[in-house]
């Protein structure tokens, strides 16, 4: 369908998390005919240049840049990701740098006169830029609607004040399926809500609506509203990376050259047979974690691939002594970026250790793969209750408490591991019944984004409304 004159300025969060679906979202907005600008750093525009020529399925999207403010905000050069930032304080002047891309942004949308801002939660001043420019501010948030209705309900009724200590449960309010948690289950911004999350939460109610990377049928109960915001789900939008090329540049320059590497082996595995093992973009392990994971992964008996982050981010994790020879030819160890989508798609991978980034859920979805859920941090614990009680698609390897930085969690031990590996990865009743999950799952994924399909018609819907708000500016 075309969409004439219709012009929408992109603005992701810069971390792969927020910055890979939302040039997804932005490819399929092109490819129904919108103008689709994509505001970014230079540093994340190189970063997905590769991404944004390609596109089998047509639609060009444009860039246009403004500079992060790292020197102002004492960070060294090349720190516009927050997949760089080693430690909470980086992270937090990282934040704090956001706020000074206001001003660039607003002489971008003086310039250009997009007719819409579909910007990230984390950039809650475009609301008001939105505002002076007369023109709606949709929000994306990298969340499906059970987790953000979730937690908008432990934020206002506060079910973790009345148990007695961290690990004792109680039920999640307000949600139509019976789930319980922990308060040590809690993320950090929960448990002292700090101020941005305030003015984020505040943004949001003067949004126009919300969309997401989700799609109806995934969490059906939860309908098409989010703290009365109408929501769209128009995803898996991964999805629009339709060939093997796509996927093998899908984020970071790197990933290209693993494309191959990735490949030629998972050619050799027996189909199904390997658990592809990934965290995420942020996450970091302790190094006795990892000699842990490593070592509960060998026992597990299967082949695994496993992308591993290091300790420090140098590139100097130590595994532990013999792993790599025992392990030879049995396990494909990447370190760096993975192209996620096109391993997720091969048939030798059956099953994925995920770290529950949302993201990754919808990916693990499309897959169809049963998942060993293991969340670390941030909203991840409300994702792994989705996985298991709503969808029930994976079995949990065990993990007790959120938190951001790895040498305050609880360590996993390597039998926990290879149990939770062997629950999903061998035969038997549990597993067929996981298998048989992940592909129905698989099959709605899909069938939501071919033409009719309910998130096709939900882009097709936002698009409209948006042409009919242009029509009465
Ligand atoms: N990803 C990838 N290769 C990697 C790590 C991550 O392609 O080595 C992609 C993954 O496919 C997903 C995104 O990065 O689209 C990560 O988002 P998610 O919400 O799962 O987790 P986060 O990284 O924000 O914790």
């Amino acid at each position: 369908m075309a969409s004439p004159n219709l012009h929408i300025f992109f603005l992701p969060l810069l971390t792969p998390g927020h910055m890979l679906p939302v040039v997804d979202m932005a490819k399929l907005f092109a490819q129904r005919g919108v103008r689709a600008t994509l505001v970014t750093t230079p540093g994340n525009a190189a970063r997905i240049r590769d991404s944004l020529e390609r596109g089998s399925a047509g639609g060009r999207v444009e860039v246009l840049q403004v500079e992060f403010p790292s020197s102002l905000a004492g960070l060294p050069d090349g720190s516009d990701t927050l997949a760089a930032s080693g430690t909470p304080e980086v992270t937090e002047k990282f934040f704090g740098a956001l706020n000074a891309l206001r001003q660039p942004v607003e002489r971008l949308v003086r310039e250009h006169a997009p007719d819409c801002l579909i910007s990230d939660t984390f950039f809650p001043w475009t609301v008001d830029v939105a505002a002076e420019f007369g023109i709606p501010r949709v929000v994306f948030h990298a969340s499906g609607t059970f987790t953000l209705t979730a937690l908008g309900a432990v934020i206002r009724s506060c079910p973790h004040l009345g148990v007695s200590d961290d690990a004792e449960a109680f039920v999640l309010p307000g949600l139509l399926d019976h789930i319980e948690m922990t308060r040590a289950e809690l993320p950090e911004f929960i448990l002292s809500t700090p101020d941005y999350m305030k003015e984020m939460a505040a943004s949001q109610f003067k949004s126009y609506g919300i969309v997401l990377n989700t799609f109806q049928e995934l969490e059906p109960a939860y309908g098409d509203k989010v703290d009365g915001l109408k929501t769209w789900s128009i995803g898996p939008v991964g999805l629009c990376n339709v060939d093997g090329a796509d996927q093998a540049v899908r984020g970071e320059k790197a990933s290209g050259d693993n494309a191959e590497r990735c490949l030629s082996w998972l050619d050799a595995q027996a189909p199904g047979s390997v658990p592809y093992v990934c965290f995420g973009s942020l996450c970091r392990f302790t190094r006795a974690q990892l000699h842990e994971l490593a070592l509960g992964l060998e026992a597990a008996g299967h082949p695994f691939l496993w992308v591993l982050r290091d300790v420090d981010g140098s590139g100097a994790a130590e595994l532990p002594e013999g792993f790599e020879e025992r392990t030879k030819g049995r396990a494909l160890v990447l370190r760096g970026w993975a192209p996620q989508i096109l391993i997720l798609g091969h048939r030798a991978v059956g099953g994925y250790v995920i770290h529950c980034g949302w993201n990754s859920i919808v990916e693990a979805v499309t897959a169809g793969l049963p998942m060993v859920t293991w969340p670390l941090f941030h909203e991840q614990f409300f994702n792994e209750k989705f996985v298991l009680h709503v969808l029930r698609a994976g079995v949990p390897v065990g993990t007790v408490s959120c938190r951001i930085k790895e040498e305050e969690r609880v360590l996993v031990g390597r039998e926990k591991i290879g149990r939770a590996v062997a629950r999903v990865m061998g035969g038997g009743a549990e597993a067929d019944a996981l298998r048989r999950r992940a592909r129905e799952l698989s099959t709605m994924a899909k069938k939501a984004v071919e033409v009719g399909g309910s998130s096709h018609r939900s882009l097709d819907d936002l698009i409209q409304e948006l042409i009919g708000l242009k029509k009465w500016k």
